[in-house]
């Protein structure tokens, strides 16, 4: 698993009420990337999952079932960062 920073302000967070995992729709290639990985008998972070702190979680929540790349453009139009 990657450390928990926030995808979109990334802020940093140790604590787990500061923010949460979003399991994304997975596309053709994460389904590709979860049976290899199975197959492999490795764990990692998925290519569908990223963190969110407490201020962008339920934006990003409410695009759960898109698939993350179409979840993040959105995400990055709503919360410009510079
Ligand atoms: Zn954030």
């Amino acid at each position: 698993m990657k450390p928990p920073i926030c995808a979109i302000c990334y802020k940093e967070f140790l604590d787990s009420d500061e923010g949460g995992l979003i399991y994304f729709k997975k596309r053709k290639s994460d389904e590709k990337w979860e049976s290899a990985m199975r197959k492999e008998g490795l764990v990692g972070h998925p290519p569908y999952a990223e963190w969110f702190c407490v201020d962008h979680y339920n934006a990003a929540k409410e695009l759960k079932d898109l698939p993350i790349n179409e979840a993040m453009s959105k995400l990055r139009e709503k919360f410009p960062t510079n």
